[in-house]
Order: C-alpha cells, then structure tokens, then sequence
C-alpha cells in the first residue's frame, strides 16, 4: 500500500469532521473519494497533507508514519495536492506560476522560498526544468508565457495540476479538480488525471461528478458526516444501498 490511513480523525471543537476512517490506498491506483458537501473530505486531505494535525489515528506512506509532519516535508516525501480554489498569482505568466508555486510547496517559508543563495542555484535550475516538463504534461506549454489572467477556466485547472506534478509526486490528492469548469470541459481534465496515473503516479481524487468519477476510479471510498460509510469498486458502490440512501439519491 502506497497511503495506509487507520481510524484517522479530526475535531474542530466539538464537530468531528473526520471520524475514525481507514482507507488502504494501492500503489498505481485511482482512488476516488465521494460524499455531500461538509462530508469531512477536504479535512481528510488536509491531514494527509500536513495542512492540519489529526485528532487520533495513524497516516503511513510507504510504510513511513507521516503523522504531524509539516506540509513542506510532506510534499519532499512525494505527495502533492491540489486545492478546491487554486490561488494563482494574477500578474505572473503560466511558467512563473509554476516555478514559484513549485517553491512555496518545498520550501519552509516565504524568505526561504523568495531568497536564493549561490547553492540554490542548481536546484533552482532543475525546478525550472520539472516547471518547464510539468506544463508539457498537462499541454500547456504553448502558453508558458502567457498571463495567468488570459488563459480559461479550464487551463487554469490544468495549471494546478502542473504545481502540483513540479515537485515530483509519487502520490497526488486532487481536491475537486472539475469544479466550475463547463461540464462540456471536463473531458481533458479527465483525459489528464488518467495520464498522470498512467505515468505511474497513484492518485486519490475528491470529485462531485459522477460519470467522471465513475468512468475513472479503480475503487471508491464514500465519507457521510466525517464517517466511512462504504468503499469498493465502482460497480459495488453504485449499488450499494447506504450510499445511495445517503448521496447517490439524492
Ligand atoms: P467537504 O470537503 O467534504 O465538503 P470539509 O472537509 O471541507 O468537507 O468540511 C467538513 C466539516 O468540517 C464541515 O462541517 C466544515 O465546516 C468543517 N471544517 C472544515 N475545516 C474546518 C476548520 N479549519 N475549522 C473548523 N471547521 C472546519
Ligand atoms: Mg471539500
């Protein structure tokens, strides 16, 4: 197992947002994670990622607690994500976001992040490279040099893609990568999450439209109200009556 999550939870006072779920995530997979909105799974990512510490329960990957590791630590193990709202730098061109989203994600801080020395040269040089490799893997890289302001909803969706494949993931968490983007667009972005699975980067993938999650996802795990109610194949989770009573209904 590439991600082991054991009765991970997370409290916000008295609001458990994520209540004691397991999920076994195999290498090379598409791992969906559906459920209504407030279900607990952005938290889930959250925790996974560094962003807040857990409640209780055990995150490992590749057999490594990552348990209460800081996000920068997490992201140089291997693992990056992307967010529900992608904040971009609006005057900066497609390339510039890259390379310095690329180092807001690796680094410890702002300065730290912004302050070069002569040392930092080379790998400032090779995260141009992986910049430059990342939005050719997502087919951007006609528009390195355009303003970030001038590209469409969709290519910017594609660019947060390209941050997050920068830093040289193992294991990608994609945070409703579709939303607000023309139903009649979300093909490419579809087309993209399987090429970079194809790449051989394991992806857990949150995701509210169905036909995209179910025509992608090797297994399914569905969150209700912080809880794991279900997890299996596509097939088994489309008849699977709790889910259906609790979101798919709906
Ligand atoms: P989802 O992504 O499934 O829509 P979230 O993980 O964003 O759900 O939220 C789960 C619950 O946790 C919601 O009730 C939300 O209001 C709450 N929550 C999320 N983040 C925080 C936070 N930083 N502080 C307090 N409550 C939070
Ligand atoms: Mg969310």
């Amino acid at each position: 197992m590439v991600l082991k999550v054991e009765q991970l939870t997370k409290a916000f006072g008295g609001l458990t947002a994520v209540d004691n779920v397991d999920l076994d995530v195999k290498e090379g997979d598409i791992q969906a994670i559906i459920g209504p909105n407030g279900a607990g799974k952005s938290t889930f990512f959250n925790l996974i990622s560094g962003f807040h510490p857990s409640t209780s329960g055990n995150i490992s990957y590749k057999g490594e607690s990552i348990e209460k590791m800081q996000p920068n630590k997490v992201a140089k193990l291997g693992i990056a994500r992307t967010f529900q709202t992608t904040n971009l730098f609006e005057d900066a061109t497609v390339m510039d976001n890259v390379i310095i989203g690329n180092r807001l994600r690796t680094k410890s801080g702002l300065w730290d992040a912004i302050l070069r020395t002569k040392r930092e040269q080379r790998e400032e040089e090779e995260s141009i490279q992986k910049a430059y490799e990342s939005l050719e893997f997502i087919e951007l890289s006609h528009l390195a040099d355009a303003p970030i302001g001038s590209i469409t909803q969709e290519q910017r969706k594609r660019v947060a893609f390209a941050l997050a494949l920068a830093t040289n993931p193992k294991l990608v968490l994609l945070d409703e990568p579709a939303a607000g983007v023309n139903p009649d667009e979300t093909d490419g972005l579809a087309y993209l999450i399987k090429k970079i699975a194809k790449s051989g980067i394991t992806v857990c993938l949150i995701e509210h439209k169905m036909s995209m999650i179910m025509s992608l996802a090797d297994r399914i795990m569905v969150l209700n109200q912080g809880k794991r109610i279900a997890e299996g194949t596509p097939e088994e989770i489309q008849h699977n009556q709790v889910v259906i009573e609790a979101y798919l209904g709906s």
